[in-house]
């Protein structure tokens, strides 16, 4: 697991403790994924140049530990 440091975690407001389950009675629609940071669904946008998916709000990608962690139950 390589964590990655990018200049945008300190700019957005993120929880600064992600969550760690999708909070029971939510329901996610098709492509949508809960970002563990904003604690909200959404659709992480592919970001083309490192072949990841983002969240377009804290930018944070799918190949963090806890975008994996609170989604496996999804993919
Ligand atoms: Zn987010």
């Amino acid at each position: 697991m390589d964590y990655q440091t990018d200049m945008f975690s300190i700019i957005n407001n993120k929880n600064e403790i992600p969550d760690k389950h999708i909070p029971k009675g939510v329901k996610l629609k098709k492509r949508e994924m809960w970002c563990p940071y904003c604690s909200k669904p959404v659709m992480f946008i592919k970001d083309k140049a490192h072949g990841v998916k983002r969240c377009p709000y804290c930018n944070i990608s799918d190949k963090d530990y806890y975008v994996k962690m609170v989604n496996r139950n999804w993919f």
